[in-house]
């Protein structure tokens, strides 16, 4: 099955409002969720469209 093709890695410099890289769709289900200590908050989400999946790590304050 061909790749998509991998431009910058997505890390850092993440707002509110994702938007996918892939299809430019914003519908997103968070597939999991994973607090860290230090009030870090990991979620994993996928792209209701196209299934690519991105993380994001939020710090909570
Ligand atoms: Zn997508």
């Amino acid at each position: 099955m061909p790749r998509p093709k991998r431009d910058m890695p997505a890390q850092g410099g993440q707002k509110v409002g994702l938007v996918c890289r892939e299809c430019g769709c914003q519908h997103f289900r968070v597939v999991y969720l994973k607090r860290r200590p230090g009030g870090i908050v990991v979620r994993r989400r996928e792209c209701r469209n196209c299934g690519r999946w991105t993380l994001t790590r939020e710090t909570q304050v």
